[in-house]
């Protein structure tokens, strides 16, 4: 499988494969350190990109380092993970043709006061990169607060995958 790196439509930089790809393969490993979750909150409490992927029970997470970390979000994705053994992997869910931009939904289920708005373009984009639950999570805090929910860690960006 050859994956290259490239400046995306999505965000930034993506990741493309150059052959095709069939459903059900396995594409890369999400490849990093392991670190303590509290840990990586600390390391990264002021840095505007995080490529943290949460492990196990939540406690661990995988400081992204690697051609995976690259990989963007989309609401009608490519991809998905699957974690075995504390190890995560990018799985193709359909074939994949050469020249696709890979992407998987992120799910993300941490972020303070970051929107993380999703600019995937799909049809039923959820306008989020926050798995559904938590969405709906933000909504009944932000309700619960009065609409004054951004006034807590403003300007901090931390953002977990699963
Ligand atoms: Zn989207």
């Amino acid at each position: 499988m050859s994956l290259i790196i490239r400046s995306s439509a999505i965000h930034a930089a993506g990741c493309y494969t150059m052959t095709p790809i069939r459903k059900g393969a396995r594409v890369v490993e999400y490849t990093g350190p392991r670190i303590a979750k509290d840990v990586a909150d600390e390391k990264y409490e002021k840095s505007p990109t995080t490529y943290l992927f949460g492990v196990g029970d939540g406690t661990m997470v995988i400081d992204g380092h690697g051609t995976a970390m690259f990989i963007n979000h989309s609401c009608d994705p490519n991809c998905e993970t699957e974690e075995m053994d504390r190890r995560v992997w990018i799985k193709a869910i359909r074939n994949i043709a050469a020249g696709e931009e890979l992407t998987y939904d992120y799910r993300l289920y941490d972020g303070d006061d970051d929107e993380a708005r999703c600019n995937c373009g799909s049809k039923n984009c959820r306008r989020s990169m926050y798995a559904p639950e938590e969405i709906r999570r933000r909504a009944r805090v932000a309700k619960k607060a009065g609409g004054r929910a951004g006034e807590r860690n403003s300007g901090t960006r931390r953002k977990t995958k699963k």
